[in-house]
C-alpha cells in the first residue's frame, strides 16, 4: 500500500530530526501563522557557562564559599543556570555540601539549606523586589551592570540577606537568525521571544537574531497568558520551549515543540513534537512538509 501523505511526511520530518507525535500534529503545523520561542535553551545553546562571581560587600563568604553553596543548592535542578554552577563549582575542585529542604520554583530560582543556611539562587528581579537596604541596592546594581553586557545575572541569598551575584553567559545557536528569517516568510508573521530572563540579556539576544517583539520576566502563565491572546486574535501559535517553565504554554499552543537534547522530560512529555538534534532549521522545515502533505490529502 502507498502510505498516506500525512504518515510519509512524519517519516521524513522524522528522518529532517524531528519527531512529530501523530498524524494530526503533522496536519496543524503547517497551519502554524504564528510564533512564539524560549529564549534559554531555546534559541541559546542552553549549555551556559559561569563567566563571574560577585561577593557583595558585607557578606561573609568569598568567590569560593559563595560558589560552593549556590551549587550545592542548585546540584537537585535540572534547570541550565543550575547546570552552569555545578557544572563550575566541579571544574574548581569543590565538593558540594547536601542540599536539605530543596525547592525548586520555574521561572524564579531554587532554595535549600545547605549546612545549615538558608540558600535562595535564581532572578534578581524576583528574588529581590520585596527587599529593602544597602545590600539589596548593591546586588541591583550588580546585577544591572551584568545584564547590561547580554549576561543572565543570577541572585545568591544566603540567610535572607543578598550574599552576591553569579554572571551565566550561553552562546546563541547558530542557526537562529536565519530559522527568525525563514518562520516569518512561512508564517508571514514576526515571531515574538516568550522568555523568563531580564529584558536587557532578552532585548540584546532579540537584536542579534532580528526578534522585535519581545516579552521578557515573564512566569510560566505569563507565557501561557501571551500564548492565549495571540490565539483570541485569531492565530494559530506555534510554540518552541525546551524548559518546565515553558510547559503551560507548549500545552495551550496550536502546535508545541520541544528542544530533545537539553529539553526538560515535562517539555517533551507535553509538546506535539520534539526536536531530536536540536537544530532549529528543522521547524521551518516541518512546516514545509506539513503543508506538503496537505496539498496532497487535500
Ligand atoms: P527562559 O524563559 O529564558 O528559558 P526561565 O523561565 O527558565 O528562562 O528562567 C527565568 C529566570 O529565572 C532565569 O533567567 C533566572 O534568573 C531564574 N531561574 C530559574 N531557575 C533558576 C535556577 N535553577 N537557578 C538560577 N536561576 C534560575
Ligand atoms: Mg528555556
Amino acid at each position: 500500500a502507498t502510505m498516506p501523505p500525512l504518515l510519509s511526511a512524519m517519516a521524513n520530518a522524522g528522518r529532517h530530526g524531528v519527531l512529530v507525535k501523530s498524524a494530526v500534529v503533522m496536519e496543524r503545523l503547517g497551519q502554524a501563522d504564528a510564533v512564539a520561542l524560549d529564549k534559554t535553551g531555546t534559541l541559546t545553546e542552553g549549555t551556559p557557562r559561569l563567566t563571574d562571581i560577585h561577593p557583595l560587600v558585607g557578606s561573609d563568604l568569598d568567590e569560593v564559599a559563595l560558589l560552593a553553596l549556590a551549587a550545592a543548592a542548585e546540584h537537585p535542578s535540572e534547570h541550565p543556570l543550575a547546570r552552569a554552577v555545578v557544572d563550575a563549582a566541579r571544574e574548581r575542585g569543590l565538593s558540594l555540601a547536601a542540599a536539605e529542604d530543596f525547592t525548586s520554583t520555574p521561572g524564579q530560582g531554587v532554595t535549600a539549606t545547605v549546612q545549615g543556611r538558608k540558600v535562595a539562587v535564581g532572578s534578581p528581579a524576583r528574588l529581590l523586589d520585596t527587599g529593602a537596604g544597602p545590600r539589596v541596592a548593591a546586588a541591583q546594581a550588580a546585577a544591572a551592570d551584568l545584564e547590561g553586557k547580554g549576561h543572565t545575572a543570577v541572585l545568591v541569598s544566603v540567610d535572607g540577606q543578598p550574599a552576591g551575584v553569579l554572571a551565566i553567559a550561553d552562546r546563541l545557536r547558530p542557526d537562529a537568525a536565519a530559522t527568525i528569517t525563514s518562520l516569518t516568510a512561512l508564517t508571514g508573521s514576526a515571531p515574538v521571544l516568550l522568555t523568563g530572563d531580564n529584558p536587557r540579556a532578552a532585548a540584546r539576544l532579540a537584536d542579534q537574531v532580528g526578534i522585535i517583539d519581545v516579552r521578557a520576566g515573564l512566569l510560566p502563565q505569563d507565557k501561557v497568558a501571551a500564548v492565549r491572546e495571540m490565539e483570541q486574535a485569531g492565530r494559530r501559535v506555534l510554540v518552541v520551549g525546551d524548559g518546565v517553565n515553558d510547559a503551560p504554554a507548549l500545552a495551550a499552543a496550536h502546535t508545541g515543540i520541544a528542544m530533545g537534547r537539553a529539553g526538560s522530560d515535562l517539555a517533551l512529555e507535553t509538546a506535539d513534537a520534539v526536536i531530536v538534534r536540536d537544530e532549529l532549521a528543522t521547524i521551518p522545515a516541518a512546516i514545509s512538509l506539513s503543508r506538503q502533505a496537505r496539498r496532497l490529502v487535500v
